[in-house]
């Protein structure tokens, strides 16, 4: 047992069952013992890896997609450059870099990092030493100053915390985590628990078995967001693996709550506070948050075509030419980000800006 599993046993003792979400947070957060708290969990000797890990065209491209959304809105200064959950800060290395083929993005922007985590915000820091801009941190994104905000976030909102209910006969019952001879365990709510309301006509449809997952720190985030948008302007990309609404519908309302652990999927009721734990993002309910506070939202695009029109295919060429001995890892990363049987397809890219706003590169 994990130190974190005796102190939620005791918890859950003294207190009953927890939420999924409550699992979740103190997993992941728990001051002392949580994952992101504690380890190192990006790259190759952690967990897991991400898109800014495998490629440099990764941030690059996005950096030049947010600097031309920002010229096509009038070039708004000074304005805020945010990155949500920058991990070891590969992306944001990339993206600044890049813009600075936009004159004058770099002297508008204010940087801020939006981290929780002490040593990641270490890595951050490393990664920027010599970047054209100086960061600074936040805990959450309402720090962050009213301003035009320009924004990126790759896997971050699937690190957030959700709540899981399924569909059983007799109603839906919440899954919570509790006790089976004295260890952590998932069950079931003993009673029909209410399903979430605003989701009435949504969830009545559903199968027996579906489940239903809400990621609530999500829609708030991505809601603040929308407000910003809607206030002052700017762009946000949000990228993750995950799915809609109709995609849900179409997979069969499975579950995707997982662990990982040194690049396997793992039991996410093992080792608490040792395992990265993440569930699939629901694109349709952040698209809906941002929207209700008066944002607009692209349609729903993949990774993979996104990139491609934002020229990934000419960036891995260009870099394959000028650097010969690194041309074959430059094509397979590339590759990697965009085949429909890798990244390219599991991977959505969520684009916001106010309404009326002009188109986001790379949306078709
Ligand atoms: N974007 C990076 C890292 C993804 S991992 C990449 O692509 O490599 C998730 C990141 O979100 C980590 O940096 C983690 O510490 C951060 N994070 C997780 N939950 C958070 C929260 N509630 N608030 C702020 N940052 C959080």
């Amino acid at each position: 047992m994990t130190a974190l599993a005796g102190a939620l046993a005791e918890r859950i003792q003294r207190d009953g069952p927890l939420t999924l979400a409550a699992y979740m947070e103190a997993c992941l957060n728990d001051p002392e013992h949580g994952y992101y708290r504690t380890g190192a969990p990006i790259g190759a000797a952690g967990d897991f890896i991400t898109a800014p890990e495998i490629s440099q065209v990764f941030g690059e491209l996005l950096g030049l997609a947010l600097a031309q959304a920002w010229i096509d809105q009038g070039q708004p200064a000074p304005f805020a450059l945010v990155e949500l959950g920058p991990g070891r800060g590969r992306l944001m290395a990339d993206a600044l870099r890049a813009a600075r083929a936009a004159p004058g993005f770099l002297e508008s922007a204010r940087l801020t990092l939006v981290e929780t985590s002490g040593p990641l915000r270490a890595a951050q820091r490393r990664a920027l030493e010599s970047a054209p801009l100086t960061p600074r941190w936040a805990a959450r994104i309402e720090e962050i100053e009213p301003a035009p905000l320009f924004l990126l976030a790759n896997e971050f909102f699937d690190a957030l915390p959700i709540r899981q209910w399924r569909r059983a006969p007799g109603g839906w019952r919440e899954r919570l985590i509790g006790l089976e001879a004295g260890r952590l365990a998932p069950v079931l709510s003993a009673a029909p628990a209410d399903r979430p309301a605003d989701q009435a006509a949504i969830l009545d449809a559903a199968p027996e078995g579906a489940w239903y997952e809400r990621c609530e720190a999500g829609e708030a985030i991505a809601a603040e967001i929308g407000r910003r948008l809607a206030a002052s302007g700017g762009a946000a990309l949000i990228i993750d693996y995950g799915y809609d609404a109709a995609m849900r519908r179409s997979a069969g309302w499975r579950e995707t709550f997982q662990a990982a652990r040194r690049h396997e999927f793992a039991d996410p009721f093992a080792a608490p506070g040792e395992a990265d734990l993440t569930a699939h993002v629901d694109f349709s309910a952040l698209s809906a948050a941002a929207e209700a506070a008066g944002a607009a939202a692209a349609p729903l695009a993949t990774q993979g075509a996104v990139l491609r029109a934002l020229g990934a295919e000419m960036r891995a060429a260009a870099l394959a030419k000028a650097q010969p001995d690194a041309a074959e890892t430059v094509m397979e990363g590339v590759t990697r980000l965009i085949d429909p049987r890798e990244m390219g397809a599991l991977f959505k890219v969520l684009g916001l800006t106010a309404r009326g706003a002009p188109p986001l590169a790379g949306f078709g």
